[in-house]
C-alpha cells in the first residue's frame, strides 16, 4: 500500500455518502462515486490495479466538491486522498492531458498570465472573443470551451500595491487576488478594497503574489503547488496582518497550505473571508449612520439569488457570514438559488476538461435562475461566476453574476468612515 493513501482505510464502504456524489448521481456508477473511488485508489496503491483509461477516467471525473467528506462518519479525508491519488497517477501517466493552451497562462498570476490577461481584456474590450481564437496555440475544441467561458464584460486589472484610507486608519489587511482573480475580478477586487477603506483599512495588495497552487495540487503536481506556496509565503511575509481572501476556492487552498509546506501553517492561520471580516463591523456598515446607504430612489426592493460554492459549503462552512451580510443590506431580498447543495460543474479545471459533466450539473441551475427570475446571482467563487455567466450567455438569459462585494459597491452609495 502506497503510504500517501493509507487513509483510504477509514472508509468503512458504508455508502452514506454515494446520494451526495453528484458524478454518482449523473452516472450511477460505483466508479464514479466517492465509495468506487476510494476502491480504485486502494487497487491503485496496492499495485493491483493499473492507471488505465478507465481507472484515469473515474479518478479525474471527480469534482472535488467534497460533499462526500463532508458526510462522511468515519471522517475520510476525500479532498486529500484524491490529490494524493492524482499526484500517483501523473507519475504513472505523465502524458495526461492538461488545461487547454489558452487557459494555462492565464491561470497563473506571474508575467505570462498578466500579459496573457492583458491580451483577453483587449480582445473583450473589442468585442472580439471569437477573433482570440484565430491566435497561434489557440484552436481545438479544448480552446473553444475555454473562450467560451470568457466573460464578454470588460474586466478592468486587479488592483496592487498600497492603499490607504481618508481618515484615521484602524490597522492594515492584506487583500489575495489568486490567478483568476488576476484575470477576471478586477472590479470585485477593487470593489472589495473600497469596502475596507471605507472602514478605514490600509491596503496592501503585494505584487509578488501569484495562484493559491488548486489547481496544480487537483492536476496531480504537488511540487507545483509547493512552489506557488512558497512564492506567496514570501509575497505576503512574516506578520500578523490579516489576509482576506474573497474566491472561497483560493480561501480553502491557502487555509490548507500546512499540508503542502510545513512553514504555511502561519500564513493559513491569518487567511479571513472578506465577509466574515466586514460583518465585524456591521453596525458601522448597517447601521442608524451605516456607510452602506441605498441609492435614490430608495423604495425600491431588490432580489437576488445567492450560488453557495462547494468549497464555501462543504469545507469552509462560511457561508452564513456572506449570506448574513447580504440580508443585513437595506432594499435587498436575498433568496437562496434553488439547489444549492449540488456542486454547479466548475469545479476549479473541470469545466475546461470536463464540459459534458459541467454542463449537465449547471442545466438544473440555470432552470432555477429562470423560475427564482432574480435580478443577480450572487456568489463567491470565480470559476463557478465563469461557467455561470457562460450558462446564462447559452440559455439566452441576462441576469448579471457578481460577487457580494461587487453587488453592494455597484447598487448602494458606499461612504468612508
Ligand atoms: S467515504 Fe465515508 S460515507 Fe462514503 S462509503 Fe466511505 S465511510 Fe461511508
Ligand atoms: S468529491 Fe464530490 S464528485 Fe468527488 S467523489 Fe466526493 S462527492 Fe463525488
Amino acid at each position: 500500500m502506497n503510504h500517501r493513501l493509507k487513509d483510504t482505510d477509514r472508509c468503512v464502504m458504508c455508502g452514506l455518502c454515494l446520494p451526495h456524489c453528484p458524478t454518482y448521481g449523473l452516472s450511477r456508477q460505483e466508479g464514479d462515486s466517492p465509495r468506487g473511488r476510494i476502491s480504485l485508489m486502494q487497487g491503485l496503491a496496492s499495485g493491483r490495479l493499473q492507471a488505465d483509461d478507465k481507472v484515469t477516467g473515474h479518478l479525474d471525473g471527480c469534482l472535488e466538491c467534497r460533499s462526500c467528506e463532508s458526510v462522511c462518519p468515519s471522517g475520510v479525508p476525500f479532498g486529500r486522498l484524491m490529490d494524493e491519488a492524482r499526484a500517483l497517477l501523473r507519475e504513472q501517466r505523465p502524458d495526461r492531458p492538461e488545461l487547454p493552451g489558452i487557459a494555462r497562462p492565464m491561470l497563473r498570476g506571474d508575467a505570462t498570465g498578466r500579459f496573457m490577461a492583458g491580451l483577453l481584456h483587449t480582445g473583450q474590450r473589442l468585442g472580439l472573443p471569437g477573433a482570440l481564437g484565430h491566435l497561434p496555440g489557440v484552436s481545438g475544441k479544448a480552446s473553444a470551451r475555454a473562450l467560451a467561458l470568457l466573460p464578454r464584460q470588460a474586466t478592468p486589472t486587479a488592483p496592487r500595491g498600497t492603499h490607504t484610507p481618508a481618515g484615521e486608519s484602524l490597522g492594515t489587511v492584506q487583500l489575495f487576488i489568486g490567478c483568476t482573480g488576476n484575470a477576471f475580478e478586477g472590479r470585485s477586487l477593487a470593489a472589495a478594497r473600497d469596502l475596507l477603506l471605507a472602514l478605514g483599512y490600509r491596503v496592501e495588495v503585494p505584487r509578488a503574489q501569484g495562484c493559491c497552487g488548486a489547481l496544480d495540487l487537483h492536476a496531480g503536481k504537488p511540487e507545483a503547488a509547493r512552489r506557488l506556496a512558497a512564492g506567496n509565503l514570501a509575497a505576503f511575509g512574516a506578520s500578523d496582518v490579516p489576509v482576506i481572501s474573497l474566491n472561497s476556492g483560493c480561501r480553502t487552498q491557502l487555509r490548507e497550505y500546512e499540508a503542502l509546506i510545513p512553514e504555511g501553517a502561519a500564513l493559513a492561520g491569518r487567511v479571513r473571508d472578506l465577509y466574515g471580516f466586514l460583518m465585524e463591523h456591521e453596525e458601522r456598515l448597517f447601521g442608524e449612520q451605516g456607510l452602506i446607504r441605498p441609492m435614490p430612489p430608495e423604495s425600491r426592493t431588490m432580489r437576488v439569488a445567492v450560488h453557495l460554492p462547494c468549497t464555501l459549503r462543504n469545507v469552509l462552512r462560511e457561508q452564513g457570514a456572506m449570506l448574513a451580510l447580504l440580508r443585513r443590506v437595506p432594499g435587498l431580498e436575498v433568496v437562496e438559488l434553488e439547489g444549492n447543495e449540488r456542486c454547479c460543474g466548475a469545479a476549479g479545471a473541470h469545466m475546461f476538461t470536463h464540459p459534458e459533466t459541467a454542463d449537465a450539473l449547471l442545466s438544473p441551475k440555470i432552470e432555477a435562475v429562470r423560475r427564482q427570475a432574480p435580478e443577480a446571482i450572487i456568489t463567491a467563487n470565480i470559476g463557478c461566476s465563469l461557467h455561470f455567466q457562460a450558462g446564462l450567455r447559452r440559455a439566452g438569459l441576462e441576469v448579471p453574476v457578481m460577487t457580494p462585494a461587487e453587488w453592494l459597491v455597484s447598487q448602494w452609495q458606499v461612504s468612508s468612515g
